[in-house]
């Protein structure tokens, strides 16, 4: 609370708020934020530690330097808990998000996982670190191309990018102790649940384009069963299945 005030102004004063982020990159005027980047990741790990009680999974993403898969106009922010733009229009997922998914994963080093959504790489990298392979596969070209050259400037050698314009998911080397789907659909669809290793676990953020329920289904015996963690909101997931593109 007392960081709060001194980073960021005080509220219930009208201290000096910064404007809302999306505003302020719109208008062009540079943010002026006191704190520098390490002060901020080390405020971000403490809040994650909080929120998600979990410290193999938040020692994975500390091991993973954000700030790395985010454009370089958003690297200041790379360390709040924000999703941000990456290119193509889609985004880097907020990270208590990142922590939540991965948790509910419960992955304890020997799986094979797949991810739906490369994106920037960064959920990938952190799954590295927790599982014994990584399969992540991604509809835009460009963005798997780039994922998969930052892995490898990072060393990290247990990451699969795949460049998957149609089609879902990786059936190749099906099937997966664990699925994380890091796009929203508005159905589980079942040609993920086909991937599915039984006592396997799939987490998904299901629901329509406004915002979704980020479900965690545990595969009992080829039964499906879902627990629902949340609401979430997600870019779409384009796939037959799922929203057309
Ligand atoms: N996990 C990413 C964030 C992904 S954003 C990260 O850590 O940065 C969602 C991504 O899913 C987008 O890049 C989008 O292009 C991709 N996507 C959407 N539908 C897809 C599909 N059917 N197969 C593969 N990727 C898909």
């Amino acid at each position: 609370m007392q960081r709060w005030r001194i980073l960021y102004g005080d509220p219930d004063t009208g201290g000096e708020l910064p404007p809302p982020l999306e505003d302020a990159l719109a208008s062009g005027v540079p943010l002026q934020r006191p704190s520098s980047l390490a002060v901020r990741r080390a405020a971000l790990f403490a809040a994650l530690r909080r929120a998600v009680p979990n410290e193999r999974v938040i020692q994975a993403m500390e091991r993973v330097p954000r700030e790395r898969f985010v454009p370089e106009a958003y690297r200041q922010f790379a360390y709040d808990d924000e999703a941000l733009p990456i290119a193509e229009g889609q985004t880097i997922s907020q990270p208590h998000i990142v922590a939540m998914m991965t948790a509910a994963l419960d992955l304890r080093g020997t799986e094979k996982v797949l991810e739906i959504g490369t994106g920037s790489g960064y959920q990938a990298a952190v799954l590295s670190h927790l599982a014994a392979r990584v399969v992540t596969v991604e509809r835009i070209a460009g963005l798997a191309q780039h994922a998969q050259g930052l892995l490898a400037a990072l060393g990290i050698a247990n990451v699969e990018v795949h460049h998957t314009p149609a089609g879902l998911g990786w059936p190749q080397e099906a099937p997966y102790d664990a699925i994380i789907v890091t796009a929203g659909s508005p159905r589980v669809p079942q040609a993920l649940l086909r991937q599915l290793a039984p006592g396997g676990r799939m987490v998904i953020p299901v629901g329509p384009h406004g915002g979704q329920d980020l479900l965690l289904i545990h595969n009992q015996d080829g039964n499906p069963i879902t627990r629902n963690l949340g609401p979430c909101r997600f870019v779409p997931l384009i796939a037959p299945e799922a929203w057309s593109g």
